[in-house]
């Protein structure tokens, strides 16, 4: 998980993707989501949203700084974007954590795409598609675009099945275990498994004391 030093911003970190689906991935944006006491809210303000999209590799860095110019000089609609992000991401957890799983609708994924669908495109970059516009009217939704288009396609997909949720009840972010033998337990073996392993190893020691 994230350093918590200090002020953080996906300006200065990049994003950790580690859950197979880009709506895994933005479910994650919450830390130590299974622990309503430790829990870190990682996109607190629009800005942050659209950080985080250019660091998933979403939007390029002129449709970023577009978009964050476009927030900053618009409270009212960045901070409406920011909830229909919120609002978003609860209706993904709903769908896709497997201690959740209470809904298979996703209307605002949906709602979502309709409000920008036919201002975006795809475009081949330097190290995958990336989502921009020609738009000149209002796209502060953009952001959210793969997201939604990510949790259709995951709906829709075997993949589904194979959603978990890491052993560390109090980590809990979500990914895929397309593992053969369906063995995968962390999100991460070098930060939660790690840990794990020395608590178990620390638990051991004090049993010889
Ligand atoms: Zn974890």
């Amino acid at each position: 998980m994230f350093s918590r030093r200090g002020a953080f911003s996906f300006a200065n970190e990049r994003p950790i993707l580690l859950g197979g689906a880009l709506c895994l991935d933005f479910i994650n944006t919450i830390g130590w989501r299974g622990d309503p006491i430790r829990t870190i809210e990682f996109i607190p303000s629009y800005s942050e949203l659209v950080h985080w999209s250019l660091g998933s590799g979403v939007l390029d860095q002129h449709k970023s700084a577009h978009l964050i110019d476009e927030g900053l000089r618009n409270p009212a609609k960045s901070t409406a974007a920011l909830e229909v992000a919120k609002e978003l991401r609860v209706e993904l957890e709903s769908a896709f954590d497997p201690d959740l799983r209470q809904s298979t609708n996703l209307s605002i994924a949906t709602a979502i795409l309709r409000s920008v669908g036919d201002l975006e495109m795809l475009v081949a970059g330097a190290d995958g598609l990336r989502w921009t516009s020609t738009a000149t009217g209002s796209d502060i939704l953009l952001p959210l675009v793969p997201v939604a288009i990510s949790g259709l396609e995951l709906a829709t997909s075997r993949k589904r099945e194979m959603v978990k949720r890491c052993a560390d009840q109090d980590c809990a972010w979500l990914f895929i275990d397309d593992t053969r033998n369906h063995s995968r337990r962390w999100c991460s073996m070098e930060d939660c498994g790690n840990r794990a392993k020395a608590g178990a190893h620390y638990a051991r020691r004090k049993q010889n004391f």
